[in-house]
């Protein structure tokens, strides 16, 4: 798994593609438990997305949310 590779988890995947397409900022980082973030850069709010989320449907969720919280400033 290197930088730029999807994330592994379809549902997580969904929803980072849902966050760029709102016009967030999606860093991948890769390395460990961390796949990377995402960035709302107006605000300069992030949130770190898991490479191994113990629930991906839940952590697509919490993406979703923060996408909610920031589709307007972007
Ligand atoms: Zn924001």
């Amino acid at each position: 798994m290197g930088i730029g590779d999807p994330h592994q988890k379809k549902d997580v995947e969904a929803a980072l593609k849902r966050a760029e397409a709102a016009g967030l900022k999606v860093t991948r980082t890769g390395g460990g438990h961390k796949w990377g973030y995402v960035l709302c850069c107006p605000c300069n709010q992030r949130r770190t997305v898991s490479s191994t989320p113990q629930n991906p449907s839940e952590e697509a969720r919490y993406i979703d949310g923060f996408v909610r919280q920031h589709r307007a400033c972007a």
